[in-house]
């Protein structure tokens, strides 16, 4: 069977749920197997997700240097294991790894796919590449026609599915080129943690828009009682509400979770750009009017003031 490599990411040792879903995918595809950039014992967790093969990569350079390094290890693992296809997750990270990586596999490249199918035996036989664009009015299928497909996928395109293997470990050979250590990190500084997931990668969603006026208490207990990112309208970050990092839109971030919860956020096209693809929409708004109302599986017309304490109650209480 062809096998698939996947381009792990771990933060403090352990296994981001984006790349978990990458080995998920990549088990419709063939045999995955993991490349691990930086150091964790992250196997065992890949093992329980598929990957019967997990090649370990690291580097001082890694710490040193921006992405670059990260893209030899690739290169030198899509040497070594000759895959049919290789996977990335969406992140900033991922997309310049597989940009670089495209370039010198001399490969086409498609990134932010919604979902990834073997391909059906025609030229080139890359895996079918679903995409959302035009803020999700459009959706499109491709196919790598040359090289040695590569693909970004974004966060929540599945669920990770356990599929228990036993792995086999060994450390990745590569050279990073002196051409990969053209920028260094000065410094890096941890974001402020807030103990929630991460707003792209999050299951469940619950955003604040206007309709809050300014106070977010609701929507974060409501968050933190499902164990859901925060996000916010453009409208409420404008008014210092809440910080840019968490908008979601057009100009803010994409989310696609499993379930999105708007919460006094009207539904403006350039809101809709950054949540619609999500699996299930709920919308609380006072006004019945509303044009979020048109996107939700389930609507509320109420005050969210009432209503998100209300469900955050009733979350607790199973
Ligand atoms: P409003 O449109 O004012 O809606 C507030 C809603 O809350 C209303 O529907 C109201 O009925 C309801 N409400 C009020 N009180 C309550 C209550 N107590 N309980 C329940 N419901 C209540 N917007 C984004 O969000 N993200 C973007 O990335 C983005 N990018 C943009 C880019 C451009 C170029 C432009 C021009 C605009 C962009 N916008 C973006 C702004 C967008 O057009 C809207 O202005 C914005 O989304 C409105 O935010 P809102 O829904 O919170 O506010």
């Amino acid at each position: 069977m062809a096998q698939v490599l996947v381009v792990v990411e771990s933060v403090e040792g352990a296994v981001t749920k984006p790349s978990l879903e990458l080995l998920t995918l990549a088990r419709r595809l063939g045999d995955p197997v993991a490349v691990v950039l930086g150091a964790g014992d992250v196997a065992p967790t890949l093992g329980q997700y598929g990957a019967g093969s997990v090649l370990t990569a690291d580097d001082p350079a890694f710490g040193e240097f921006l992405v670059a390094p990260k893209a030899d290890a690739v290169a030198a693992a899509v040497e070594k294991v000759q895959p049919a296809a290789v996977l990335l997750t969406s992140s900033p990270e991922g997309k310049e790894i597989a940009a670089r990586l495209a370039v010198r596999l001399g490969s086409g490249l498609i990134t932010d796919a919604v979902d990834v199918q073997p391909g059906d035996g025609g030229p080139g036989d890359g895996p079918l590449v679903t995409q959302s664009v035009f803020a999700g009015n459009w959706t499109v299928r491709s196919q790598v026609t040359h090289g040695t497909p590569v693909i970004t996928v974004k966060a929540n395109a599945t669920s990770p599915e356990a599929a228990p293997v036993e792995p086999t470990t060994e450390p990745l050979g590569f050279t990073v080129s002196e051409a990969s250590k053209g920028a260094r990190i000065v410094k890096t500084e941890p974001k402020a943690v807030s103990g929630r997931p991460e707003l792209t990668e999050a299951g469940i969603v619950v955003s604040g828009g206007r309709g809050t006026g300014g106070n977010f208490g609701p929507v974060e207990e409501l968050a933190d009682a499902l164990g859901a990112a925060v996000g916010a309208s453009r409208a409420a970050v404008d008014s210092g509400w809440y910080p840019h990092a968490y908008q979601v839109g057009q100009t803010g971030k994409t989310v696609s979770p499993q379930l999105y919860i708007a919460a006094g956020i009207s539904g403006a096209i350039q809101h809709r750009a950054g949540m619609q693809t999500s699996k299930a929409i709920v919308a609380v708004n006072k006004d019945p009017e509303a044009p979020i109302f048109a996107l939700a599986d389930l609507g509320v017309v109420g005050d969210l003031h009432a209503v998100l304490p209300a469900v955050t109650e009733a979350v607790r209480q199973h």
